[in-house]
């Protein structure tokens, strides 16, 4: 057996009765367990982790969450389904119909405007992409779960009631 870079005397070191056994040494290692165990509970403010789901971590300004539409002043979508969002996405998770716009100044709106959560990969090209600053990722929204993939497809009425105070 090679004891090659072992510290120098690990290989010659003789175990003590007690020590080869390992009852002590077992013990010894559930000491050091059970201290911290008991000293995480009774001081929980100085633990790491965090009390999730009443703690919530902060994410910083630039964090990406879940998409949200704009409005318009009169509520409307301020998306003018030029497609360019859907054309700069990698994950192809972007579907958009468009639909004329009854107001002649505005071309087109989006008649349906869908984004599969499960593709996405929360680049932001979306929102780079977007020549009217349309689609924003500022929700702060993180916490995605749903029990069917269908609910993982979010629409146009979803996207636009998305806030950015991270409760829809
Ligand atoms: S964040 Fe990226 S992957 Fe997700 S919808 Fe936008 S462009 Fe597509
Ligand atoms: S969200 Fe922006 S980029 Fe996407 S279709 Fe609407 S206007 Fe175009």
């Amino acid at each position: 057996m090679s004891f090659e870079g072992l510290p120098p005397g690990s290989a010659s070191k003789k175990r003590s009765f007690l020590e080869s056994i390992y009852v002590v040494e077992v013990a010894r290692g559930l000491a050091v367990t059970m201290r911290h165990l008991v000293g995480n509970i009774l001081r929980t403010d100085r633990m790491p982790t965090m009390q999730y789901p009443e703690e919530k971590r902060v994410y910083s300004d630039r964090f990406r969450g879940r998409h949200r539409l704009m409005k318009r002043e009169d509520g409307s979508p301020s998306c003018v389904a030029c497609q360019m969002c859907s054309t700069y996405c990698p994950a192809d998770c972007i579907t958009i119909v468009a639909a004329e716009h009854p107001d002649p100044a505005i071309e087109k709106y989006p008649a349906s405007f869908d984004i599969d959560l499960l593709r996405c990969v929360y680049c932001g090209l979306c929102e780079e992409a977007c020549p009217c600053d349309a689609i924003r990722m500022d929700t702060g929204i993180y916490e995605i779960a749903a029990d069917s993939r269908e609910a993982f497809v979010v629409g146009k009425e979803f996207l636009l009631n998305n806030t950015t105070d991270g409760t829809r």
